[in-house]
């Protein structure tokens, strides 16, 4: 028996996602440069605070939430994921257990009729979660959510429902771990870089420059797979849903997607719900 590691679709060892919450007009912006450099992500929505169609914002005002019309135009159709972010952002972990459910299930919901599609991805508001927030998301179908703890490098997620990122955009270590995931020759387990932030604070530090550079610099390379976070989740899923033989030889692949693995230094590639012998 030799190392199993797994690939991402194609055979790669990379991949990259990015998540932005909040629903803000500077999403606009940021899905520009991602489509310009083949970057996927997910953005997440609370439905509760979409404001009235023609808002008007003060003058300086930043955190200009896009109206549901305005977030229909903007991810609909983006080649982006939208997820869930609670109904009205609030600190989940303080909330009545009822309450945390209407919260992740209306929005879920709404969700899902505006955009046509069945979602189940979210990010916590403010970061903050608790044990029984998790058996929540749980209940209402939720596959992973994501914390504001990073970890500064490229693991696999475990703990989907605490789900950690590589680091934030304003991360003093962002160009040394993009240097890093983009160099390494990747020969064991695989790398997922995972970025995240909010598009308003490109515009509070006039600082866009930080996500275009990235985007130029790991976008559009042959070798890293870009997905949304969903993507991300599903083929994982898959891959550890693969069935081995005792002995390593035999290999099925119950589920619904081509799956790929490398096995003494070979990719394998293993269709939907085949049986193959490596
Ligand atoms: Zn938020």
């Amino acid at each position: 028996m030799a190392n199993i590691f797994m690939r991402f679709p194609g055979g790669k060892a990379k991949a990259l996602t990015l998540s932005y919450d909040d629903g803000v007009e500077q999403d606009i912006q940021l899905i520009d440069i991602m489509n310009k450099h083949g970057l996927k992500g997910t953005f997440n929505l609370n439905s509760g605070l979409y404001p009235d169609e023609g808002v008007v914002y003060p003058q300086g005002h930043v955190h200009r939430r896009l109206t549901a019309k305005q977030a229909k135009e903007t991810y609909l159709n983006s080649g982006q994921e939208v997820a869930i972010h609670a109904l009205t952002h609030p600190y989940l972990e303080q909330l009545p257990t009822n309450i945390v459910v209407n919260e992740i299930i209306k929005d879920r919901e709404n969700l899902e009729a505006q955009f046509g599609t069945i979602v189940r991805g979210m990010a916590y508001p403010f970061g903050t979660f608790s044990d029984a927030v998790v058996e929540v998301l749980k209940a209402c179908g939720i596959a992973y959510a994501r914390t504001v703890i990073s970890t500064n490098d490229f693991r696999i997620p475990k703990d989907w429902l605490r789900l950690t990122a590589t680091c934030h955009h304003n991360s003093p270590e962002l160009n040394n771990l993009a240097k890093k995931f983009v160099e390494d020759k990747v020969t064991r387990a695989p790398y997922l870089f995972y970025l995240w932030g909010h598009s308003y604070e490109f515009e509070i530090k006039n600082n866009w420059h930080v996500i275009e550079d990235f985007a130029q610099y790991v976008g559009n390379r042959d070798d890293i797979w870009y997905a949304t976070n969903i993507e991300i989740y599903d083929y994982i899923d898959a891959y550890n849903r693969l069935i081995f033989s005792v002995n390593g030889k035999y290999v099925n692949n119950p589920s619904a997607r081509t799956i790929w693995f490398e096995y003494k230094g070979k990719i394998i590639e293993i269709a939907a719900g085949d049986m193959i012998e490596i």
